[in-house]
């Protein structure tokens, strides 16, 4: 006797440069290039909100939200900064992203590890792929800072027959897959995520290249840095930074993908584990292990890294206040002002480490409820988490 194939089977995936369910909210996560499509109205992050349940499914609890650190943060059982005592050139840090795929690749822990390399043409374009092999996933090292369908190869997962796995991405990327994972037809489904904010289209990047750096064509690298600056790796190997609060907020207001100025999952709060910069010194990797798999699968390389506590430093309640004002004006400072500018908040109020972390939240949840509450009033109730709320709601926001 055959067993009928499973309902969405039959659903068809919807071809390049259709509209999308969520219309122009969708981040382009990739479900809808495949027939997981099917589960679509309850899977996507744009049109289902559901932290609690999806929490309480992976962690075992949904966030204690008397618990400032679980509001922040998510749930986590542990907290630490970390590098690589050997850092992987050309990662996007010091590469323990990659360094742990490898690991649990070589271990036998999975058969393959979904991650998005470049295309040949374009080194800022997302190719999702599922690696298998360990320079495979040394190939997909560092940021791709644009929309990335990474699960348009699911469908390809359950073709392969492979039976354990790694995803690597971002919060809208995960939310997606736990809602459809119990229908992969793994046995162990392993997530590796990075915090993700303020992401672009290829053409978005483009422009924020062109308005920001001296020289967009040759910058190899970019990331907004825990001292107030922008720092961007050229070809050459130089570096060159630009101030935040010299960025043209006027021109890039629009830059950022929709999805982005209306998504609060700053800190991947459903991958097992989470590997990102801002809650740790500069220079230093900030890890955040939400469960035992998660654990697990930091332990693959502790043998690879110095660690250190995280600690926190200053007070960011004020800046934060202030910053609202500033990008809702589109108020755009003279260069030298802003240098003064991120010297004085950087080295005199200075928000370090979990603090920064939590100005970085702050300033992005109030701007993402604002965005939120202009374009889409009917969605907000429902779309914005518990968290999110009890956050933006120690600040003075702008009436309308
Ligand atoms: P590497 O070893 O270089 O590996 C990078 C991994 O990222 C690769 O496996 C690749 O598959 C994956 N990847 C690349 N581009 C994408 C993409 N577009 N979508 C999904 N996966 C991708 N951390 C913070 O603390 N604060 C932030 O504000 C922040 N913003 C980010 C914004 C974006 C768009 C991205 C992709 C990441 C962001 N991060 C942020 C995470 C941080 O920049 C590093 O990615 C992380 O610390 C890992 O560094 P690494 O050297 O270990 O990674
Ligand atoms: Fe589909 Fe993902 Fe876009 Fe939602 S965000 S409409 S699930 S591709």
């Amino acid at each position: 006797m055959t067993l009928a194939p499973p309902p969405h089977q039959k659903a068809k995936a919807l071809r390049p440069g259709a509209r999308r369910p969520a219309k122009d909210l969708c981040s382009e996560c990739g479900l809808c290039d495949t027939y997981y499509i099917h589960y679509v109205k309850d899977a996507c992050a744009f049109l289902n909100q559901q932290f609690p349940t999806l929490e309480t499914q992976t962690h075992g609890r949904s966030r204690d939200l008397e618990s400032e650190d679980d509001c922040y943060f998510g749930v986590h059982q542990d907290m630490m900064a970390a590098r690589k005592q050997e850092p992987i050139e050309g990662a996007q840090w010091t590469g323990i992203v990659s360094t742990i795929a490898i690991e649990m690749l070589n271990r036998g822990l999975v058969e393959g590890v979904v991650c998005v390399q470049n295309t040949d043409r374009d080194r800022f374009q997302p190719m999702p792929i599922i690696a298998r092999t360990p320079e495979e996933i040394l190939a997909a090292r560092v940021n791709k800072p644009t929309l990335s369908p990474n699960l348009s190869v699911l469908e390809q997962v359950a073709q392969s027959g492979m039976k354990r796995l790694l995803v690597i991405g971002v919060g809208c990327q995960i939310q997606a897959l736990r809602a459809v994972e119990s229908q992969l037809g793994l046995e162990q489904l392993y997530v590796l995520g990075t915090p993700c904010v303020d992401n672009v289209t290829r053409a978005g990047l483009q422009k924020f290249l062109d308005t920001t750096s001296r020289s967009p064509e040759t910058v190899v690298h970019y990331e907004f840095m825990q001292d107030f600056r922008v720092h961007f790796k050229h070809e050459d190997g130089s570096t060159e930074t630009v101030p935040f609060f010299g960025l043209n907020t006027r021109e890039l207001k629009d830059v950022f993908a929709p999805s982005c100025m209306s998504c609060f999952d700053y800190v991947n709060g459903l991958a097992d584990l989470v590997v990102g910069y801002m809650g740790a010194p500069f220079g230093w990797q900030w890890i955040v292990v939400r469960n035992d798999r998660g654990q697990a699968m930091l332990e693959t390389v502790m043998d690879q890294l110095d660690t250190q506590p995280v600690a926190s430093q200053g007070n960011r309640v004020d800046a934060v206040q202030q910053s609202i004002a500033a990008y809702d004006k589109g108020v755009t400072l003279p260069m030298w002002a802003a240098k003064l500018l991120g010297i004085v908040i950087d080295k005199v109020l200075g928000p370090k480490g979990l603090e920064y972390a939590r100005f970085s939240i702050d300033s992005h949840f109030t701007r993402n409820y604002l965005y939120t509450r202009r374009n889409y009033p009917e969605k907000l109730a429902a779309h914005v988490p518990e968290f999110a709320k009890r956050i933006v709601s120690r600040y003075k926001l702008p009436k309308t």
